[in-house]
């Protein structure tokens, strides 16, 4: 590889990595309907001579890039999907979780790497993932093998100020386990004047909140499971209403101890729900599993911190209970040594948030890390 600064290379590129971060802030698209995203990036791809395959049936592509020896497969994975959201009174896609600074970095990252003539020891796979907002698009590249023949798995996500300010950045990210349960209730109509005759949906919602909410897990490791929808009864006010349905969202930091609220949480629906005779069906909507992060890749992720940011801006990795569909690749191939670097960008007011805002400095930090990183999993690869 060419030895010219990698920070000299950013100072040169400035303005095309903001002008193509503004580009896909502009052209926000929800999941699996990254169609101009795609395009986009797969255009930005064949400029740099890399070869590339898309889906028939679903959006995101991936692209690979054959050193001259043989060696493992890196991935590198950005998301693309934008949410859908009210912003100052407009419905629309809106990228305020920053999957298009994710995909701006990667590709730069990239770029930045051909252009220094670097050769990957191996294969450098980049991956461009759909859907993640939905926690289906990984689960999508697991069912077309994007990633059976990957060795090593990197990602990226922006963090909120009340976790990493710009200039800091965590060689992991510890997501928690995420499940969304959603119930329907049915009862049997009754005058209102005759409540003994029917069976009331809300007695039994009511008692299904309390029981969810009394459900007790270990302290140390942290849960939370909470009744947040609910909806029930028609017009009419004096009939005893017979239909409901609710859903609970869960959060746990282990898979194991998902798995153990999960088991609590049904148990305690169906004991509230039935207590007066009415019964209960309940589907899972939204399931991400908890991070399975890589120590050695944490390692080498963290030298790759130090030399960008220095020691003052390396930080241990963050903890957070929300969700993230990353981490299914490493749960699906637990062979895979994965780990998500977390970048700060003194983004507030906070991810979700429909005026989410950050600095663009961070995204020359996140280039150079994130190709620091993969050079450096080339040439240490664990024996
Ligand atoms: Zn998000
Ligand atoms: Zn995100």
């Amino acid at each position: 590889m060419r030895t010219i600064n990698q920070s000299i290379w950013i100072q040169n590129h400035r303005d095309q990595i903001e002008a193509t971060y503004y580009h896909l802030h502009s052209i926000a698209e929800c999941s699996f309907q990254e169609i101009e995203t795609t395009k986009f990036l797969c255009d930005q791809i064949e400029k740099m001579g890399i070869l590339y395959s898309t889906f028939s049936d679903h959006t995101g592509l991936v692209a690979t890039w054959r050193g001259n020896e043989e060696g493992p497969v890196v991935g590198i994975r950005a998301d693309l999907d934008a949410l859908w959201q009210n912003v100052d009174g407009i419905w629309k896609a809106n990228h305020s979780c920053g999957h298009d600074a994710h995909a701006t970095m990667v590709l730069y990252a990239i770029q930045m790497l051909k252009e220094l003539e670097y050769k990957p020891k191996g294969t450098l796979k980049v991956i461009f993932q759909p859907a993640e907002e939905t926690g289906k698009g990984a689960k999508a590249f697991i069912d077309k093998g994007v990633i059976d023949d990957v060795d090593y798995l990197l990602g990226i996500h922006v963090r909120p100020i009340q976790e990493l300010t710009l200039k800091q950045a965590a060689p992991a990210i510890y997501h928690g386990a995420t499940k969304v349960l959603k119930g329907k209730v049915k009862g049997v109509q009754a005058h209102a004047a005759r409540p003994h005759l029917g069976i009331n949906v809300l007695d039994s919602i009511a008692a299904m909140i309390q029981a969810v909410n009394s459900v007790k897990m270990d302290p140390t490791i942290s849960s939370s499971a909470k009744v947040t929808m609910v909806q029930a009864g028609g017009k009419n006010m004096n009939i005893i209403p017979d239909e409901a349905v609710f859903g609970i969202d869960l959060r746990a930091e282990t898979n194991e101890a998902m798995e153990l609220l999960e088991e609590k949480v049904r148990k305690a629906v169906f004991s509230g729900v039935c207590f007066n005779g009415a019964e209960v069906e309940i589907e899972t909507t939204v399931s991400m599993v908890a991070a399975k992060s890589n120590n050695w890749m944490e390692t080498v992720v963290h030298e790759a911190i130090e030399e960008v940011l220095g020691s003052e801006g390396t930080f241990p990795p963050i903890k957070t209970p929300g969700g993230e569909d990353f981490h299914f690749y490493s749960v699906y191939r637990p062979e895979i040594k994965a780990t998500m670097i977390g970048l700060g960008a003194n983004l507030t007011p906070g991810l979700h948030h429909p005026n989410m805002n950050f600095d663009l400095l961070a995204l020359h930090d996140g280039v150079q890390i994130i190709a620091k990183s993969l050079v450096k999993i080339f040439e240490k690869q664990e024996n």
